[in-house]
C-alpha cells in the first residue's frame, strides 16, 4: 500500500488521463506521485597530473574507491553539484572545467554525470562519506578496487583522451 505525500489517504496505481504509464494516484486528492530517475553527479579532479579519487565509508561498495559523486540536490545547477560533492566527500576546492562523461543506468532508473576539474589548491580531506582520500598517478589507479562500473567507464575514458591530449564527451548506457 502506497500513500499520498500531500493528503496522506491511500494510493493506487492507475494511469491518470493523458499519460501511458501506471503511476501511484491518490484516491482523495487526485495526486498524482511521479516516480522519475535520480541524477548522480560527480568529478574527476586533478591535481599535479595525479587524481583525487575517496574510499567510500558508505554502502553500497563500502571500502571500494570512488570519484567524489552524489545525488543531485534541488536548486543547483550540475556543475554545483560536481564542486559540492567533491568539497563534501573529498574536502576538496575545484574548479570545473566541462561535463565529460553521461551514463545512463536504466534498470536503477540513475543518470550519472562527470565533470573535468582541477583542484584549486593541494589540500583535500576525508568527508563523512569518505574513509580516506588520495591523490593517483594514472598508473596507480586500484582497477579492481573501483565502487561502480560508471566510475571505471569515465577514468578508462579520461586517461585515454588525456593521453591523446584532447578531451571528449562521453556517453554510455550500462546494462544489468
Ligand atoms: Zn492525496
Amino acid at each position: 500500500m502506497s500513500y499520498c505525500t500531500r493528503c496522506g489517504s491511500a494510493a493506487s496505481l492507475t494511469i491518470p488521463a493523458g499519460d501511458n504509464l501506471a503511476r501511484q494516484v491518490c484516491t482523495s486528492c487526485g495526486h498524482i506521485h511521479y516516480d522519475n530517475p535520480r541524477m548522480i553527479v560527480g568529478c574527476i579532479a586533478e591535481w599535479e597530473n595525479r587524481i583525487l579519487l575517496c574510499r567510500r565509508a558508505i554502502e553500497p561498495r563500502l571500502g571500494y574507491w570512488t570519484l567524489p559523486a552524489g545525488f543531485m540536490e534541488n536548486g543547483e545547477t550540475t556543475s554545483e553539484a560536481a564542486r559540492r560533492e567533491t568539497l563534501e566527500e573529498a574536502g576538496a576546492q575545484v574548479s570545473v572545467d566541462a561535463a565529460f562523461a553521461l551514463v545512463s543506468i536504466a534498470h536503477i532508473n540513475q543518470v550519472h554525470l562527470f565533470y573535468r576539474g582541477r583542484m584549486t589548491s593541494s589540500s583535500y580531506s576525508a568527508g563523512e562519506e569518505s574513509l580516506e582520500v588520495a591523490l593517483f598517478h594514472p598508473d596507480e589507479i586500484p582497477w579492481e578496487e573501483l565502487s561502480f562500473r560508471s566510475v571505471r567507464l569515465c577514468l578508462e575514458h579520461y586517461l585515454a583522451d588525456r593521453q591523446q591530449g584532447g578531451f571528449g564527451f562521453h556517453e554510455h548506457s550500462l546494462e544489468p
